[in-house]
């Protein structure tokens, strides 16, 4: 994993300005929070290239991607919705994370299935995203992530359409990913338990900027801003 940083980041749609300044630890998992509208997804689609700043600088390991489009960028993200291919079978939306032309070998057509079954989805291989539930189409879009495998990991709420039995299950699988290859993630997550779940660190957003910063462990010990407290308080 490797370091990254929102340099003096400002953004704007419209009337509505954001602005961020923040650095997310290398190799660790750093859970996203803030009400809705407070510009979880803006910061995720500024890493990821989806949206350039109006200032300021996006540095991902230390280089300066703020020019550089989506492909070029060192990461991988799974969205809120909408993250598959509507005419591409499960397969083949999980082997876009391998190959963007679908040319693949005998080696990557093993780990999708690794991927598939990881996940759950083997013996849906087939399957259109129109044939799946929400949760699993998030699944799906979990599985191209896996074999894409990138050193920056970007989560936007990804499971919130999954009931919490599963949701648990594709949080300890992000964790065990994590575990062994040391991604760096950004993890937007409403869910204080999610959060504390498999967060080291916690990014609390407030208005379109950072508010506040820490480790998770004393953000949920109550030690965290009181913006923050009354967010959670309030069951996020
Ligand atoms: P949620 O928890 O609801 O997903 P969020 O924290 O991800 O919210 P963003 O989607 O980043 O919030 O939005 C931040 C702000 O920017 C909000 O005020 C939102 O209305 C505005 N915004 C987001 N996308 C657009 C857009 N495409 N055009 C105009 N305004 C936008
Ligand atoms: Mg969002």
């Amino acid at each position: 994993g490797v370091p990254v940083r929102l340099d003096k980041v400002s953004f704007s749609y419209g009337e509505v300005q954001l602005a961020f300044d923040v650095q997310f630890a290398a190799a660790e998992i750093t859970a996203i929070m803030g009400p809705s509208g407070s510009g979880k997804s803006t910061l995720l689609n500024l890493v990821a290239g989806f949206e350039t700043p109006g200032s300021g600088h996006v540095l991902i390991g230390g280089a300066d991607v703020s020019a550089a489009p989506p492909a070029a960028r060192p990461v991988s993200m799974v969205f809120q919705e909408n993250n598959l291919f509507a005419h591409l079978c499960v397969e083949q939306n999980v082997g876009l994370g391998r190959s963007p032309s679908l040319r693949l070998t005998e080696a990557d057509r093993a780990d999708i299935a690794g991927a598939l079954a990881r996940t759950g989805l083997a013996g849906k291989e087939k399957r259109l995203p129109r044939e799946l539930s929400g949760g699993e189409r998030q699944r799906v879009a979990l599985a191209r992530v896996l074999v894409r495998d990138r050193p920056v990991l970007l989560l936007d709420e990804p499971f919130a359409s999954l009931g919490p039995a599963l949701r648990d299950d594709m949080l300890d699988l992000v964790a065990a990913v994590h575990a062994e290859r040391g991604m760096t993630v950004l993890f937007v997550t409403h869910q204080p338990e999610d959060a504390r779940r498999i967060g080291r660190n916690v990014v609390f957003l407030d208005n379109g900027t950072v508010a506040a910063s820490g480790t998770a462990d004393d953000f949920f010990a109550g030690a965290g801003p009181e913006a923050f407290r009354r967010y959670i308080g309030a069951g996020a």
